[in-house]
């Protein structure tokens, strides 16, 4: 068995970590060894809650007994064949259990291996649906600010993560970007008036530009990566409705809110709409492989379908679309999903989440705590009156996630909004005891800060 010290040592010299200044990660190195329900635990032997699912990816928690053995069943059939004009057992079985759950009106499965990857199939098949129907100069995506849609460079594309994309621009096709109602940070601060100005913006760009948009892309219901940013009630329809009255489609990114995570089977089930493409992932295989879909209706798929003469083939697809462990995984994921009624579940245990996280509401520091079901966002600011921000030189929200890190959790901040988005197997004595935590940490932190500044 290697040692401790001699893996750290090993990562540090030989690994570049995603979306990590490694100068930061040489100061905090952490390796983890084994996984145990909701917690994980360090090569030291420290256990830590797993209180942001991994990146929001775990759903039964770790080393599940049912998902361990659905792998192990199939690796005795075979890992891996290609669904390159062919198919295989368990990407047929998930693919016919994908359209019974999902809304009404997604009908076929394209499958890919990440988030990222089945954001760029949703952008192709817009843009060339258009050109097999023979509609021309339908070549734009309308974004919403804020939004995250993957990092390759179709997906940054139509992402709007100022901090993430910025630097890429001139790598990147131009998207026209409307606002995401965030109103915490609207100027009027109020959900109505927030809400009627970005339609607004909505319906103006729809009017100026749709003969030129192939379809606009959505995080439904809550904005991960921009910084947990729930939407208000209703506007998702009204957004679908007025880019159905224009002529143009509509993507709702569910890669993130998909699988439970809202309270509902999908976020967009909350408000009773569908798209024309639906992307989703993560939750997909309960965050154990890496396994992730572009649903369309019928009548996008029928588009593509003529003569190979035609040329309306989807010319598109990874070495490993549709791989059999990952969908034998997927296919136990979801009969735990209908078995324990864990969506049912999530939007019980939701209630209680809620009235535990009042408790940071009450700190100098917590200027909001958003929630939708198990997606928790708590934004940290300077002066709560004022709403300012801590300056970003301090990385308070980066700080804190240490300090929760030091008391056995774990979870990574966007700027200083801190996430909390447990398993969803999570009970109620550990979702008490993560927000304790997490309070703690959140006290510690901020008001030792302060501290430090006045004393400069
Ligand atoms: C995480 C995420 C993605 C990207 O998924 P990856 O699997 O990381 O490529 C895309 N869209 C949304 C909304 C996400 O949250």
């Amino acid at each position: 068995m290697q040692t401790h010290e001699s893996l750290i040592e090993d990562s540090q010299k030989h690994l570049w970590l995603p979306f990590t200044q490694m100068k930061d990660y040489d100061e905090n190195p952490l390796i983890i060894e084994r996984g145990e329900g909701v917690k994980v635990i360090d090569t030291e032997g420290h256990t830590y809650y797993d209180a942001f699912s991994s990146v929001w990816l775990n759903v039964h928690g770790h080393r599940n007994e049912r998902l361990n053995k659905a792998i192990h069943e199939q690796l005795d059939q075979i890992a891996h064949s290609t669904l390159l004009g062919m198919s295989n057992v368990p990407a047929t079985q998930l693919a016919k259990k994908l359209v019974e759950i999902t809304p009404a009106g997604l009908d076929r499965v394209f499958y890919s291996d990440s988030g990222a990857t089945a954001v760029e199939i949703a952008l192709k098949m817009a843009f060339q649906y258009w050109k097999n129907i023979g509609v021309s100069g339908k070549e734009r995506f309308i974004t919403m600010r804020n939004g995250y849609h993957g990092d390759t460079v179709g997906a940054i594309s139509v992402g709007a993560v100022d901090l993430f994309h910025k630097m890429y621009g001139p790598l990147m096709f131009d998207s026209l970007k409307v606002p995401y109602p965030y109103v915490y940070r609207h100027e009027s601060g109020e959900t109505e008036a927030c809400m009627a100005d970005c339609l607004h913006q909505l319906k103006t760009t729809l009017e100026n530009h749709h003969q030129e948009v192939a379809a606009l892309i959505v995080e439904p219901l809550v904005q991960g990566a921009g910084g947990m940013i729930t939407m208000p009630d209703g506007f998702l329809k009204q957004v679908r409705e007025l880019c159905k009255a224009y002529d143009v489609l509509v993507i709702f990114d569910e890669v993130a809110t998909g699988f439970g995570k809202t309270g509902e089977m999908f976020a967009s089930m909350h408000e009773d709409t569908v798209p024309d493409i639906m992307t989703s992932g993560k939750g997909l295989t309960g965050g154990y492989l890496p396994v992730a879909i572009t649903m369309t209706s019928e009548q996008i798929y029928e588009a593509f379908y003529d003569d190979y003469s035609e040329m309306k083939t989807f010319f598109h697809g990874h070495s490993y679309t549709g791989n059999q462990l990952g969908c034998a995984v997927a296919l136990e994921n979801l009969a735990m999903f209908e078995e324990m009624d864990v969506v049912g579940q999530v939007a019980k245990k939701s209630s209680y989440v809620q009235k535990e996280l009042q408790r940071l509401e009450h700190l100098t520091h917590v200027g909001e705590v958003r929630q939708r079901g198990f997606m928790v966002g708590i934004e940290l600011v300077q002066d709560k009156g004022t709403r300012e921000a801590f300056s970003s030189d301090e990385r308070m929200g980066y700080e804190v996630t240490l300090e929760m890190r030091r008391r056995g959790l774990l979870s990574r901040p966007m700027g200083d909004v801190l996430v909390f988005m447990p398993p969803l197997c999570s009970t109620e004595t550990e979702l008490k005891d993560m927000i304790q935590i997490m309070e703690a940490a959140i006290h510690h932190t901020t008001e030792a800060k302060q501290f430090a500044i006045h004393q400069r």
